[in-house]
């Protein structure tokens, strides 16, 4: 491209390159264990940084998968993306949740842009890529969130028999890495990682292409299948354990990976990694059901014998005001007149009601008594529209020291094992942005950083106009 740039009176004609990007992301990958802890141990991430700009990447809220790749790659926050979790009220009604995917994603995303532009793209492993939506100028791998291999995943449909061939049976996701036996959840991962990383490679040196993105997934899940075993404050934790050192070894493996995906590019080419938020140890998990039952905001048809999901038939409608769904973080959700089928608060008693669950659940306190320091999050205040369904609340239990449990029969609002399975990892509103671009930095860090800012930073390092709507900016 040749730009005319006009300087006291004199003029020069300047040629800019046109500038590759890989983007390597690494799922749920914390600043305080890359970074902070074992930065010295992962030599090609190191190098990354030395030769580049580094920092905290802040995470949507709520700071999940789902939607934060989403928000990545299109630069809109999750409101305005109508994407709250990776389950999503479809109705005013009570049936419950249904899951997000790609047709949730309506806005442009960075590679339909870079088609536009003549761009070619190499997408594998994007989370909410699936189903599978075609690629103007380029192919692309589908997510986790594919049911099995007999769906398309790749685009085009084609490119099945060279990914199978070339990673030698390419793996998805693990199935359940919260139950399965924890040397083949282990063995699954690894197999999971080579073999992305292997295809990743194989695309790099064959295609033409101008943008390239990997998403890995077993890093979020080796930190949910194994922390206990690791982090010595952890209740569970044993000393010396068989498992003690097993995230770290990952993290060595993947380093060795990456460096050897990074001597495939040219210098030209600009490099990112980055992770869609952060990871802390889990400390248990709030019943939120039990706390609304016993603070007089829920009332069920009968208190269950045996641990129970909530559900539509256990839930006296007319008596029940706020019910609350598990996951990661909480969600709280009114049963509003005239909005619900049921509903039992007046209109006009709703931000008084949102106001007093603020207020009460912002001074949770532990077993001990020991307040945990929740935050309270209205949708409309965080979000600068909301589309679709949005939670009447959204909740960090402990700044998501503690997860949201949503099933009843408990007899208590603590416990410390996670409800849906062996889990002691929770997300953290933090993640890792590192930029490697040409020997132009020396790992200077960059503070305030947002995960919206990475598209307009790539559109703008490819020389791409950036969207008006965008609510990220250039990183530099
Ligand atoms: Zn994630």
């Amino acid at each position: 491209m040749a730009v005319v740039k006009h300087y006291y009176g004199i003029f020069f004609i300047m040629t800019l390159k046109n500038r590759k990007v890989a983007i390597i992301g690494l799922d749920s990958a914390p600043p305080e264990l890359v970074f902070d802890r074992w930065l010295d141990s992962l030599p090609n991430i190191k190098h990354l940084i030395s030769n580049g700009i580094y920092g905290k990447l802040e995470s949507t809220i709520p700071a999940i998968t789902c939607p934060a790749w989403a928000t990545m790659v299109t630069s809109v926050n999750p409101g305005k993306l109508g994407i709250y979790g990776f389950r999503n009220r479809r109705h005013y009604d009570y049936e419950g949740l249904s899951f997000a995917d790609s047709n949730s994603v309506e806005e442009e995303t960075i590679w339909n842009i870079l088609s536009r532009h003549g761009k070619k793209s190499i997408i594998i492993g994007v989370p909410l890529t699936y189903p599978l939506k075609p690629v103007q100028n380029g192919l692309m791998v589908s997510c986790f969130l594919t049911p099995n291999k007999n769906c398309q995943f790749t685009y085009p449909d084609g490119l099945r028999h060279e990914v199978e061939r070339v990673s030698d049976g390419y793996i998805l996701d693990i199935k359940d890495f919260r139950n399965e036996e924890k040397e083949q959840v282990l063995h699954t991962i690894y197999e999971m990682t080579r073999k992305r990383f292997k295809l990743a490679r194989h695309f790099l040196q064959k295609e033409d292409w101008d943008f390239f993105m990997m998403v890995e997934m077993g890093t979020d899940r080796i930190q949910h299948a194994f922390w206990e075993f690791f982090d010595q404050r952890h209740r569970s934790y044993s000393p010396g354990n068989k498992y003690e050192n097993v995230i770290f070894d990952y993290y060595q493996y993947v380093d060795d990976e990456i460096g050897k995906t990074l001597e495939l590019l040219d210098d030209d080419t600009i490099v990112l990694l980055v992770s869609d938020h952060g990871a802390k140890m889990m400390e248990g998990g709030i019943c939120i059901n039990e706390w609304l039952l016993n603070n007089g905001y829920l009332k069920l048809t009968h208190y269950p014998d045996k641990i129970t999901q909530i559900s539509k038939y256990l839930i006296d409608w007319d008596k029940t005001t706020v019910w609350g769904e598990g996951g990661y973080y909480g969600r709280l959700f009114f049963n509003v007149k005239g909005r619900e089928p049921r509903g039992t608060i007046p209109l006009q008693q709703y931000e008084i009601m949102r106001n007093e669950l603020k207020f009460k659940l912002e001074d949770l306190r532990d077993e001990h008594g020991k307040k945990i320091n929740t935050k309270v999050f209205k949708p409309d205040e965080i979000y600068s529209e909301c589309r679709n369904i949005p939670p009447d609340l959204l909740v960090y239990y402990g700044d998501l020291a503690w997860r949201s449990v949503g099933s009843v029969g408990h007899n208590t609002m603590w416990i410390d094992k996670n409800d849906t399975g062996q889990d002691s990892a929770n997300h953290s509103q933090y993640g890792i942005f590192v930029m490697q671009s040409n020997n132009q930095y020396h790992a200077e860090v960059r503070n305030g950083l947002h995960i919206m800012d990475i598209t307009p930073t790539v559109l703008h390092h490819m020389q791409v106009e950036i969207p008006w709507y965008m609510e990220g900016t250039v990183i530099q």
